[in-house]
């Protein structure tokens, strides 16, 4: 009871400032809970000036798919076999997509879930047990949670003079123990692709998984003038993560988990004693339909051509910055292969602070390679881009 009282004066304490409040005993009328969300709501900031992000607003098809599935559970998919056929589809679209119409897989919660999952899968296809595997060191942080999750050492493989994967690196960290090697096609910093072409034809001479993370780049390669040979149709790639959620213009929580074939789903699946479904391969059990239902909508929606078109979109940003980036004496740590550009800057995190300063949020690059990282996202203007130049340029010259 004491206990108690005293965490009800810590609620009070707190509620005066504003920021928590303790379970009303009395209803609270909708009209003035949602006044409540509206203020809250008016505190986040707006995409417009995001340039740190991979995440955008939803295409709005994708936001009224997302609310007409919100209530579905495809952790339970005999009770909602309509939203079920559509994951189904989707998961057909993205095989093709990306090379190989009878892929298997699922609508995640986004790229950290699906890498978990296919390394999940790789190390309990090889059963090899306290393994380990090989990342480039220019890797999502989702491979170190891996590490840990699933008692693999992560081996990071060094980079080369443009910031793809090293081969003879990968070469030299490879052993009999390597459960699966990654390559990253659009990496989170610089929007580089790994010379996956090479690493497919490692990973089939050591009979090891390549997992592909494509979690930004699956919805911008397929798009670009560019090609690059880096999806199923290498023989080496068994699972690619693809972010409907980023790129895919479909709503938070969309990702995208695909394998080469069924035999690697396998590798996945838990009985169900009490679901509609005997078995489940996700890792989460109750999941909404809703960012499978969004995911099917966009697709449908923009067919090829809309998503070359904001591809396209988002590269004429990309140039443009970069053109004015050149303008003021600042270059990129490399050409830019997609919307993703690390410009070198004396002091990154100081730049990053001023221009913060200014409501401009944007991100750093690791060490050795500090860098002011920007993506270009489909929200940005050109209007805003010049204006975030010119505000570069002042806070350069501070
Ligand atoms: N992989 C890559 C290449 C990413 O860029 C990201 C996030 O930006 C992730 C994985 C993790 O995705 P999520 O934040 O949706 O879990």
């Amino acid at each position: 009871m004491k206990h108690r009282d005293q965490i009800r004066q810590i609620a009070k304490k707190v509620n005066k400032s504003g920021q928590r409040s303790e379970m009303r005993e009395k209803a609270l009328p909708a009209d003035e809970v949602m006044a409540i969300l509206e203020r809250t709501r008016e505190r986040d900031y707006s995409y417009d000036r995001f340039l740190s992000t991979m995440c955008t607003r939803p295409h709005p098809i994708a936001i009224k798919a997302h609310d007409m599935f919100l209530e579905t559970n495809l952790g339970d998919p005999g009770l909602f076999p309509g939203v079920a056929g559509l994951e189904e589809e989707v998961v057909r679209m993205l095989g093709e997509l990306l090379g190989c119409p009878l892929a298997r897989g699922y609508i995640s919660t986004g790229g950290t879930e699906s890498n978990i999952q296919a390394i999940r899968a790789a190390k309990n296809e090889s059963g090899k047990c306290g393994g380990n595997i090989v990342v480039p060191a220019s890797a999502h942080f989702s491979f170190d949670k891996i590490g840990d999750l699933l008692s693999l050492e992560v081996r990071k493989a060094e980079l080369d003079s443009q910031l793809r994967v090293d081969l003879s690196s990968v070469e030299s960290l490879i052993d009999e123990h390597t459960a699966a090697l990654v390559g990253i096609a659009g990496t989170t910093e610089f929007g580089q692709v790994d010379p996956i072409e090479e690493l497919s034809d490692l990973a089939l001479e050591w009979g090891v998984h390549l997992h592909v993370d494509a979690a930004f780049g699956g919805f911008v390669l397929p798009f670009l003038d560019r090609s690059f040979a880096w999806d199923f149709s290498l023989p080496g790639v068994k699972s690619i993560t693809i972010d409907p959620h980023k790129m895919g213009l479909a709503t938070i929580p969309a990702g995208g988990l695909l394998f080469r074939n069924q035999e690697c789903m396998n590798a996945l699946e838990t009985e169900t004693h009490y679901l509609t479904k005997a078995r489940q391969a996700s890792l989460t059990g109750t999941r909404s339909g809703a960012a499978a239902a969004a995911t099917y909508a966009v697709m449908m929606h923009l067919g090829r051509e809309g998503f070359r078109e904001m591809v396209g979109y988002c590269m004429d940003l990309t140039d443009h910055l970069v053109r004015g980036a050149k303008e003021i004496g600042v270059e990129p740590l490399i050409e830019p292969v997609m919307n993703v550009v690390a410009l070198r800057v004396p002091e990154p995190s100081k730049v990053r602070e001023r221009l913060m300063d200014r409501d401009w949020h944007v991100s750093i690059t690791r060490e050795p390679n500090r860098a002011l990282r920007l993506i270009l996202m489909g929200h940005m203007s050109h209007e805003n881009v010049d204006l975030f130049l010119k505000d570069l340029k002042e806070v350069l010259s501070e």
